[in-house]
């Protein structure tokens, strides 16, 4: 494990911001609407961007970014990560790590789905990411998160495009925690059944699920994902 140092700065207001947020405050609020608004990408706009949260405070020690809403996942429960073979993945995922979905914030790089005109899904284009930027940036500000946790090298680039990461390339950076932005920047591979099956296997990836467990622990006052407020 590489050194992890002091995380480094940016230069925005994130974690200058206020110390606690709710999901019913002004800036949550604001969050919501514009994304669900939102029309800055030619085929997507007018979807409306896929925003969960579960629980009355939105602040969270950790964040999961994964590519995008799914067909059969997100697009059809309304909940990042829930519904298809890529959300039961991570779930078992999660679980393995002791946390429940109340204790983290699970969002996407992109909100909107990204449908091909044959209705299937397809990777998000480097605008589409550029475009969602904006907002990933406001959720960071308002979760507060103390780990941010890219799945998969879509959400490690549009990180990486806000504050410049260390490790840029999954393959180097995997498990590998790294000072961002006045947090910290744990990537790991996408949990959905084309990796797992390919490139690192649920195993694997259980294995650094406990990685990451172990190192929010050292980093959060309450040892859970939870923010003790
Ligand atoms: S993907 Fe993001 S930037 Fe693009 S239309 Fe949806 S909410 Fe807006």
């Amino acid at each position: 494990m590489r050194s992890q140092g002091r995380p480094t700065d940016c230069g925005t207001a994130m974690h200058r911001q206020a110390k606690t947020c709710r999901t019913g405050s002004t800036p949550f609020l604001a969050l919501l609407q514009a994304v669900k608004t939102c029309t800055l990408c030619s085929t997507m706009g007018g979807r409306g961007g896929i925003l969960h949260v579960l629980g009355r405070r939105a602040r969270r020690a950790v964040m999961f970014v994964g590519e995008a809403p799914g067909r059969r996942g997100a697009v059809r429960t309304g909940i990042p990560f829930q519904g298809d073979s890529t959300g039961h993945n991570f779930e078992i995922l999660l679980e393995s790590a002791g946390w429940s979905r109340r204790d983290v914030w699970v969002t996407n790089a992109v909100l909107c789905w990204p449908g091909s005109r044959t209705g299937t899904n397809r990777k998000p284009h480097a605008l589409e990411i550029s475009n969602c930027q904006a907002h990933l940036r406001n959720q960071i500000e308002i979760v507060q998160p103390v780990v941010v946790v890219p799945l998969g090298a879509s959400a490690l680039r549009a990180l990486d495009s806000i504050c410049p990461a260390r490790f840029a390339e999954l393959k180097t950076a995997v498990a590998q925690p790294q000072s961002w932005n006045g947090r910290y920047l744990f990537p790991l591979y996408h949990p959905s059944p084309r990796v797992t099956n390919t490139r690192r296997s649920l195993e694997q990836q259980r294995a650094d699920f406990s990685l990451l467990r172990a190192f929010v622990l050292g980093k959060t006052a309450t040892g859970r994902g939870r923010v003790r407020p």
